[in-house]
């Protein structure tokens, strides 16, 4: 199959084209029929009942879940071809319809904060209301860390010439790098982020070093800048963390996972723990190489011999829909439906956005999936990710929309589960050992760059953020701070760069979602450890997986994940998900 060939998305499941008459009209009522919420519920909310509360969180997911189908068709089009600019145009126009919306419709969340506790609790744990415990009980937490509404007036107008102005700052100055090409004779040439970092997959040692260097060099340049607006983003931080009392500097961004900070902690004590097996990997990976040990410029080398081969279209759908079919036929169906409806547009053609997606924008609305198959093997894997995705927003479809989409933590649950059964699926048909090497050592990087490296960003976080509370942290300090972190997690086995204790300043989450690297972690982690329960239980264990996408957000985390008899709290359940790699590893000889 080329290119050409190769298949499109059907986005008639959700209009008939831009032309549609229907569309039009869609998108034509979303403001008046946010109005119309308004006019029937406005002031009733503090005095409201179950019933009435009932048949208002439904009445006003209806008037937002239709017009999410014109928001999804107009994304899902401009996706597929951004030169388009009838869907550019209808895009930002459904984008500024619904702000008014929302603006419209804000006054319910804010009546519903204006109900006393008892009978607050009465109302969300009453049985009418059971669908929407979850967003009742959630909606009460984020009150309770609100100020009183001038209070957060005043700050909302600070934060643009504060924290938002450094976040921009970043952003500005960061995406105006340019970094010389370490590649022998383009030594004119001037190369983006993006386009360096991917020169650590470079096949020669000594041009993956230049690339750090080089890299490294520019961040280096602005480091007063940079370590500036570090702890001006912490100060701000923790002047968050006193005003509206939590106490840690993670709690925010654990209650917004609704985690507990014992759960996450486990998480990366456990983590922590396990950091000789990377150092275990990157041994072998240095005899691998054939060379003594790794720099930090080698972590992601490609092994010799790496083969090129090409796949085609119809072999990858073939071993997608086999090995989820192997795990359940519901997750096979549900895979091969995507096919059958044509919901996956596939080609890489000009005008289309890069990577991959899956788009489950609402309950009622069907999934779509884009990729860029290029016939790479990756590509098999990346399919199967996106498809997992596609999975647990199709069995979370029995959710009302308010309960639809999983917290942060649990997005990536049916996606990397997915990736896992292709790679099973892969390793049952390749039988060519030095293949199986590469399959392996593919899946075994993933997992150390998404678990120990983001656990090993997190305690560098927490530990400058502790330093930042003392006095101001100046640029070495920071890097004293990462080399130690680096120096916890790598040991003996990595010869550090000089360049690479400039790695901190390079990685934005820490300015604009701060803590934000562990829920990788714990997102990978939660995998490995249910696929290890798998396992254990064999075809016992896909109805409970099942059962737990089917919740969608309806459930925090941990009360999802009792209900199969497990425990986030328990780091026997996470050392589990070691148990996998460490499998891994002894496969490959590592
Ligand atoms: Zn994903």
């Amino acid at each position: 199959m080329s290119i050409n060939e190769l298949p499109r998305w059907d986005l008639t499941h959700l209009f008939n084209g831009i032309e549609d008459p229907k569309l039009t009209t869609v998108v034509g009522n979303i403001v008046p029929s946010a109005k119309a919420f308004a006019e029937r519920w406005r002031g009733r909310v503090a005095e409201i009942d179950a019933g009435g509360l009932l048949s208002m969180l439904s009445d006003y997911e209806r008037s937002f879940a239709e017009p999410t189908a014109a928001y999804a068709f107009a994304h899902l089009g401009y996706a597929a071809d951004s030169t388009d600019n009838s869907f550019v145009s209808l895009l930002s126009k459904i984008r500024e319809l619904f702000n008014e919306a929302h603006r419209l419709t804000l006054f319910f969340t804010l009546e519903l904060d204006s109900i006393d506790d008892e009978r607050y609790a009465a109302l969300s744990e009453d049985s009418t209301l059971k669908a929407y415990a979850h967003y009742l009980r959630q909606l009460r937490k984020q009150k309770d860390r609100r100020l009183t509404e001038s209070e957060e007036s005043i700050l909302a107008l600070k934060t643009l010439p504060g924290s938002t102005a450094f976040v921009q700052l970043y952003s500005r100055l960061t995406s105006s790098f340019r970094f010389p090409s370490p590649v022998d004779g383009e030594d004119d040439k001037y190369l983006t982020n993006a386009e360096i970092l991917a020169l650590l997959k470079h096949p020669d040692r000594e041009t993956r070093r230049r690339a750090i260097e080089n890299f490294s060099k520019v961040y280096e340049d602005q480091k007063l800048t940079i370590s500036t607006i570090w702890n001006a983003i912490a100060l701000d931080h923790r002047q968050n963390i006193g005003l509206r009392g939590y106490s840690s500097v993670i709690e925010p961004v654990n209650e917004g996972n609704e985690l507990s900070d014992k759960a996450v902690s486990t998480v990366m004590e456990v983590t922590r723990q396990h950091y000789h097996l990377a150092r275990r990997y990157y041994k072998w990976k240095a005899g691998a190489l054939g060379v003594e040990k790794l720099w930090s410029s080698d972590l992601s080398a490609p092994l010799p011999g790496a083969s090129d081969e090409k796949i085609s279209y119809e072999k990858a759908r073939e071993w997608v829909i086999d090995s989820f079919n192997d795990f359940h036929p519901r997750f096979g169906e549900i895979a091969k439906g995507f096919f059958d409806e044509n919901r996956i547009d596939t080609p890489p053609v000009p005008g289309k956005s890069g990577g991959a997606f899956c788009m489950g924008a609402a309950p009622h609305l069907p999934p779509y999936v884009l990729i860029n198959f290029t016939g790479k093997l990756r590509d098999a894997t990346t399919l199967a990710h996106e498809l997992g995705h596609g999975i647990h927003f199709t069995l979370a479809a029995k959710q009302p929309y308010l309960e639809y989409s999983p917290v942060l933590p649990l997005a990536e649950t049916a996606s990397v589960f997915g990736e896992l059964l292709m790679t099973k699926k892969l390793l049952e048909l390749e039988k060519e050992p030095e293949k199986r090497k590469h399959l392996i050592a593919e899946r075994v990087e993933d997992i150390i760059a998404t678990t120990f490296r983001q656990t090993m960003y997190t305690y560098f976080e927490l530990e400058a953020h502790a330093k930042t509370a003392e006095s101001t942290v100046e640029p070495e300090m920071f890097c004293d701070i990462w080399n130690s972190k680096l120096n916890n997690l790598y040991g003996e086995t990595v010869e550090t760069l000089d360049g690479s204790k400039w790695a901190w300043s390079a990685i934005p989450h820490f300015i604009h979602t701060r803590f934000y690297c562990y829920a990788y972690t714990f997102g990978e982690l939660l995998v490995l450890a249910l696929y290890r329960r798998y396992q254990e239980e064999g075809a016992a264990f896909a109805p409970k997986l099942i059962s737990l996408l089917e919740a969608g957000g309806s459930l925090e985390p941990q009360a999802l994940v009792a209900n199969l008899d497990y425990d986030l709290e328990d780091s026997e359940f996470w050392r589990g998900g070691y148990r996998v790699l460490e499998e891994l590893l002894e496969e490959l000889g590592a």
